[in-house]
């Protein structure tokens, strides 16, 4: 049976929300979002679900975590329609704050994080982990959830926000999800909505370059070998540019050259405009 899936734009009817639940005891999940949401969204509400007693899902298109250059006003809108997906995954309320609400006037506080925010996206997205950091840090304090849910898709901001929530004693347990992905490999995106017929076909030689590094690695080879090759191919394959091909320890993010250790095989590059990005984990 459906049900229909409530809405709140403001912190304090989320609040007023979060106490009624917690009034009968019952748990809360969170799994925040910008929206346009797919199967890989969907999996992160499943997982808290099983966690949680209610599950909250926040759509907010963060304008902090977009550089100048970025494509924050063209990024996908779909409240309808996400609305209805969240409800048929079973979410219980869907927080869906307006920018002056997460932002009021004067607004003038961020959290940066040192460490795991630097390389990787950090280098080729300055601010970007300091305005995620922020907003997840508001987000987190909003609802206060006994869980929070996020993909291994964004592996560098899940360890950020790992670290920030250990270092700022946010009571909250974060679980990391794995990546869904399309049936060539594509890891979901809501930016695959972006490419170009062409384009969506060479997209899938991501995951294979970064399949070959591991398979590579287990055969013995070295990561500083293997990523500059992954570059090339990918350049060979289409895609315009690569921001990087890198294999990370998978706890510290800092760089390996085996994978004796568990390790992380994390990529960005750009077809046309888009950028994607996407990691899968060896070794160990
Ligand atoms: P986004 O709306 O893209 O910022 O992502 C919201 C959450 O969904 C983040 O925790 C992402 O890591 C996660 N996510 C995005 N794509 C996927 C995917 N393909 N599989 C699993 N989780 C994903």
């Amino acid at each position: 049976m459906s049900r229909d899936l409530d809405i709140v734009r403001s912190v304090a009817e989320l609040r007023a929300r979060v106490r009624y639940w917690r009034d009968q005891g019952l748990t809360i999940g969170m799994v925040p979002t910008m929206g346009a949401l797919h199967q890989g969204h969907l999996s992160l509400v499943v997982k808290a679900l099983e966690h949680a007693d209610r599950v909250v899902t926040s759509v907010f298109v963060n304008p902090t975590q977009f550089g100048p250059n970025e494509d924050f006003s063209r990024y996908p809108r779909q409240e309808a329609r996400d609305a209805e997906l969240l409800e048929g995954a079973g979410c219980h309320l869907l927080f869906a704050p307006t920018v002056a609400e997460m932002y009021p006037d004067g607004f003038a506080t961020s959290i940066s994080v040192s460490g795991v925010s630097e390389g990787l996206c950090g280098d080729v997205r300055p601010g970007h982990f300091s305005g995620v950091a922020t907003v997840v840090t508001k987000l987190l304090l909003q609802c206060l959830p006994d869980v929070a849910v996020f993909g291994e898709k964004d592996y560098q901001q899940l360890a950020v926000i790992r670290r920030f929530t250990r270092d700022l004693d946010i009571p909250v347990a974060i679980l990391g999800a794995p990546t869904l992905r399309e049936a060539d490999g594509l890891a979901m995106s809501s930016r695959n909505a972006y490419l170009s017929a062409g384009d969506r076909a060479v997209a899938p030689a991501l995951l294979r370059a970064l399949t070959g590094i591991a398979d590579g690695l287990r055969s013995g080879a070295r990561a500083s070998d293997l990523c500059p090759r992954a570059v090339g191919e990918l350049l060979k394959a289409g895609f315009a540019s690569v921001d990087y091909v890198e294999v990370r320890d998978a706890d510290t993010l800092t760089p390996a050259e085996t994978a004796e250790r568990p390790v992380r095989i994390l990529a960005a590059a750009r077809l046309g405009a888009t950028r994607l990005i996407d990691n899968i984990g060896c070794g160990g």
